[in-house]
């Protein structure tokens, strides 16, 4: 079949492998996982993930329904900031509400009676390179500071949500800050049903120590008798899709510019926000250099610079690696610039062409 660019295309089987990683950790380890919505949403893939997730966390009301409607299983419910509406909304669609407050917790507990109540606890470490993913920034408002606060609060809940990880790698330094959360928290702990350790923690990257990982993991939950939940979001999707458009002109300005019909500000906002490159496969040691730029307005709108093995020319194909996690979910419609597709190619190899986006969707998203 052949799909009109731009398009993000998932890959069910790239997928599959980051699932089955899972599902061993959730064998040998007693863990369970939630996918983390706002990193992927996208629920044409859900029928396979739900087969090896254990549910879905959220940030926010639309989140959990979508959750609760496209993947059932466990829903847990958590937003920085409720209102008493959302709350009677989310109530009746989630298993766990997550407060990120005190004050939330205090105000809205009595319209929650029979679901399970937690809060997130800001334990003041964190794994992240950047100052806007980081909740211990200074003046941090993710999550309860405040321990003597979190007793006199522990009748209303069940459990608790650490956060403070992004992009993290690196076992010894989980290994580590797990046990300062042991020591710390460990009276708090020991009277909850169940800890979150949140996202960001990257055990579908080759070489991560799975053994290790579990070990530490169950050890943990027989200590304080507590399940442990993660809610992954880029490690469930980390390198399971591509971002597909096509070169429509190629420009130059001492060196060679080639123009894609996508745009990095439009359709992968958070390389541009972490200053990053996207990825090309097979680049690297060619002899044809270009920037490739994006066909926004915006001088900036470049996805990188990279070396093909071979010219590129009006018409040649481009293939952005690892666009799913936050790529997808930021999609936006600057520039008027026509939307990727989402195309899934499923475990038998048939490729779904599962939304095209119009002229309609644009005009719909204003007013
Ligand atoms: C962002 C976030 C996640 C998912 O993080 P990943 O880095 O995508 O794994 C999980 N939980 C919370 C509370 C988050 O804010």
């Amino acid at each position: 079949m052949i799909i009109k660019t731009p398009y993000y295309l998932i890959n069910e089987q790239r997928l599959l492998r980051n699932l089955n990683i899972i599902q061993q950790i959730k064998e040998s380890s007693g863990a369970k996982f939630v996918l983390a919505l706002k990193c992927f949403a996208t629920w044409g893939v859900f029928d396979l993930i739900k087969k090896y997730l254990d549910g879905t966390t959220s940030s926010s009301v639309y989140e959990t329904r979508l959750g609760y409607e496209k993947f059932g299983k466990e829903v847990h419910a958590y937003c920085v900031g409720y209102t008493l509406e959302e709350i009677k909304e989310v109530r009746p669609l989630a298993g766990k509400i997550i407060f990120n407050s005190i004050s939330q917790l205090t105000r809205f507990y009595p319209y929650c009676r029979g679901t399970k109540l937690g809060l997130r606890i800001n334990p003041g470490i964190s794994y992240s390179k950047f100052d806007l993913a980081d909740p211990t920034r200074p003046f941090s408002r993710l999550g309860v500071l405040n321990k003597k606060e979190i007793l006199k609060v522990l009748p209303f809940i069940s459990g608790v949500m650490f956060h403070f990880n992004c992009e993290n790698d690196n076992f010894e330094n989980f290994s580590n800050n797990l046990d300062r959360i042991s020591k710390v928290y460990g009276n708090i702990l020991d009277k909850l049903d169940w800890v979150s350790f949140g996202g960001g923690l990257y055990f579908t990257k080759k070489e991560y120590p799975l053994i290790k990982f579990c070990e530490k993991l169950k050890k943990f939950s027989r200590c304080f008798n507590i399940q442990i939940y993660f809610e992954p979001g880029e490690s469930v999707i980390s390198e399971s899709a591509e971002l597909v458009t096509k070169v429509v002109d190629i420009v130059r300005n001492k060196i060679n510019i080639a123009i894609v019909d996508a745009s990095i500000e439009s359709h992968m906002l958070d390389l541009l926000i972490y200053r990053s490159q996207a990825k090309i496969k097979n680049t690297g040691s060619g002899k044809f250099k270009y920037m490739v730029a994006g066909r926004s307005c915006l001088s900036g709108d470049i996805f990188g610079t990279y070396k093909f093995n071979s010219c590129l020319k009006i018409g040649s194909t481009i293939k952005f690696s690892d666009a799913a996690g936050y790529t997808i979910v930021k999609k936006n419609w600057f520039n008027g610039l026509k939307m990727p597709s989402i195309a899934i190619k499923r475990l038998n190899g048939e490729i779904d062409l599962v939304k095209i986006f119009t002229y309609t969707d644009f005009l719909n998203s204003l007013s």
